[in-house]
């Protein structure tokens, strides 16, 4: 279609009148990042002038950054969860925002074990989809003829719960697949995906995968792309794949689904869609019987020009993997996103994933940044933070992001590290370097120190019988099997040889670690299957005290050394593996159900 020229873009050429609006759409919110921060945070503060968390701090209807930044402080979670408490327990007067509490989204990252309930309102779903909304008209600029095949996603919904006020309480994309926004969008020919929404939307994962991979296995010359929210759920769809073809293909060879699709909607349309087809059976057998599995996504998906994956941050551990499956076509990380907003998009999608550099759209939320200092103390109330705003970041440093939303979030960490790469016009554009405190990461599960800390010490309860201790422990996220798995690496001191811990004893420990680890990682275990049992690998006496000789042989201060809590540098993992004298895993699954414990 031809497009007016009056409508082309300094993004680059769009594909369609619609790209065009969106690309112009992103053009203006990046020419102006100051004025529409500026509206946004009056937008918000004067429609929630009267709520009783901006009464606390006696804004009298201020909407100006100076006032608003002087009498708000900045919080965490933590600061806010009294409030929250109330919201979920039923208060329906306005605590935090005018507009109704429609729901709570639940995040991965978590508050005394329990993920956090993060408030919205009914309106944010429209800034979401806006934000969705541009990603395909960027894509499109690169990657030409998307319209003439489908995308291959692996998307799910997950279970959700009511607080004990009747909210519901659900992850953020749960949300977003089960909104008419999704269920009922306009056909839109560079968006279609092989999977049909009752596919989607069924709550049973395995059904859920099954039917999607039968779907895109029907389409598979159809498919010009293949993606899944993160890089840990693409590869759980290689592995399902890898344990379910014969069935799959059996499917396809007999035109009948399996009798483990139980869920009468969702039968009902594969009904529609699955058609007997021998020669398609037996191709996808011939490869997935194959010894190595080395470019299996292009191999049944041969048109496929990119995987659309979140590749940045904690999931970088995958590229590698990915590249073995995929034979190597680029990775695209399109946006970056939480369940407390979602903030920004990758504007060159098909760049190397150590490139990838998000720019924050301005009319999301209101954004502030705290200078990040890695050895810094803190801060106390006599040197509060000095916070700077979207416009004034400066380019090599880094920040963790403050956001001010509409759903009534005020000056809330995030806990995201950024650091500022370039601009597009006056927007700043970021480059994902962590989330604080952060230690192990398999999929969404985020362990940080003190967790780990706390089920280590919970574990070695079971070692007092025998007389034993834990002297030194490390870890480490092993993502080498799908799914991957936690280890951690155990110097035990056993004062009574005849009487050390057995095997059997020694996995009732992984147990306990895992039964003390939060709810998103034993979710993890239980629900979603993307964490393997926990494994304990006893290392040799003396083996921590060859792990500091190595780090200050490589300039490590004596004096300041600390034993890291987790490790990832090759020859570390090298030495800690070569003492290993006894491996040991968790027998069993620990206890999680979608309730929350508090
Ligand atoms: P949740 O609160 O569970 O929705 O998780 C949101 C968090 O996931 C963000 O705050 C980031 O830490 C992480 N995240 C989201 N998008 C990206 C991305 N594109 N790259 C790296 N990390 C991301």
């Amino acid at each position: 279609m031809a497009v007016d020229s009056a409508l082309s873009s300094p993004l680059g050429p769009p594909a369609c009148e619609k790209d065009a609006k969106a690309l112009q759409f992103v053009e203006e919110m990046t020419r102006s990042p100051y004025a529409v921060q500026e509206r946004v945070l009056a937008e918000i503060l004067s429609r929630n002038s009267q709520t009783e968390y901006l009464r606390r701090f006696k804004l009298n209807g201020a909407t100006d950054r100076d006032t608003f930044k002087s009498k708000l402080p900045v919080i965490t979670y933590e600061d806010l969860q009294p409030e929250i408490q109330r919201i979920a327990n039923g208060d329906r007067s306005p605590i935090l925002s005018a507009h109704p509490i429609s729901e709570f989204l639940t995040s991965s990252g978590t508050s005394a074990g329990e993920r956090k309930l993060m408030p919205t309102i009914k309106e944010e779903l429209d800034r979401r989809q806006l934000l969705y909304s541009l990603l395909m008209p960027v894509m499109n600029l690169y990657v030409p003829g998307l319209d003439k095949g489908k995308g291959l996603y692996f998307l799910f919904v997950k279970s959700e719960t009511r607080t004990p006020g009747g909210l519901l309480a659900r992850p953020v994309l749960t949300s977003y697949y089960k909104s008419e926004h999704f269920k009922t969008r306009p056909y839109d020919p560079y968006n279609v995906y092989t999977s049909p929404n009752e596919a989607i939307l069924c709550a049973d994962s395995f059904q859920s995968m099954y039917t999607q991979m039968l779907c895109g296995l029907q389409e598979r010359q159809q498919v010009l792309r293949v993606g899944a929210v993160f890089a840990s759920g693409l590869l759980r769809a290689i592995r399902f794949l890898q344990l379910n073809w014969q069935q799959l293909t059996q499917d396809i060879e007999t035109g009948s689904l399996s009798p483990k699709i139980t869920d009468p909607s969702l039968r009902e349309c594969m009904a529609k869609i699955l058609k007997t087809n021998p020669e398609l059976a037996e191709f996808v057998r011939q490869e997935c019987s194959k010894d190595s599995w080395e470019g299996i996504i292009t191999r049944i998906w041969p048109n496929t020009k990119y995987l659309d994956v979140i590749v940045t941050g904690a999931m970088a551990q995958y590229i590698p993997t990915l590249d073995y499956y995929s034979g190597g076509v680029p990775l695209a990380c399109t946006m970056y996103a939480s369940s407390e907003c979602y903030f920004g998009l990758n504007l060159n999608p098909m760049c190397k994933p150590s490139e990838v550099s998000y720019t924050i759209m301005p009319n999301m939320a209101y954004f502030e940044f705290l200078p990040h200092e890695p050895n810094s103390a803190g801060f106390t109330r006599d040197s509060p933070p000095k916070l700077v705003d979207l416009v004034d970041v400066e380019v090599g440093k880094e920040y963790e992001l403050v956001i001010t939303t509409y759903a009534g979030l005020c000056r809330y960490r995030v806990g995201d590290i950024l650091r500022v790469t370039g601009f597009h016009n006056s927007a700043p554009q970021f480059h994902f370097v962590r989330r604080k405190n952060v230690l192990l990461s398999i999929d969404a599960d985020k362990t940080d120190e003190a967790e780990l800390q706390k089920a280590v010490e919970n574990a070695s309860q079971l070692l007092r019988e025998f007389n034993t201790s834990v002297v030194e422990y490390t870890s480490y996220a092993d993502t080498k099997t799908i799914p991957g798995h936690y280890v951690i690496y155990w110097e035990l001191l056993v004062k009574d040889l005849a009487n050390s811990p057995s095997d059997e004893v020694l996995k009732q420990c992984c147990l306990a670690m895992e039964e003390s680890l939060n709810s998103v990682y034993r979710q993890g275990r239980v629900a979603d299957n993307s964490i393997g049992p926990l494994e304990i690998r006893v290392v040799k006496s003396g083996t921590f005290e060859e792990l500091m000789d190595y780090a200050i042989s490589r300039g490590a201060s004596i004096n300041q050394y600390k034993v890291p809590r987790c490790v990832n540098f090759t020859p570390i993992m090298e030495l800690l593996d070569s003492r290993v004298v006894s491996a040991h895993f968790s027998p069993a699954l620990p206890h999680w159900t979608p309730e929350r414990r508090r």
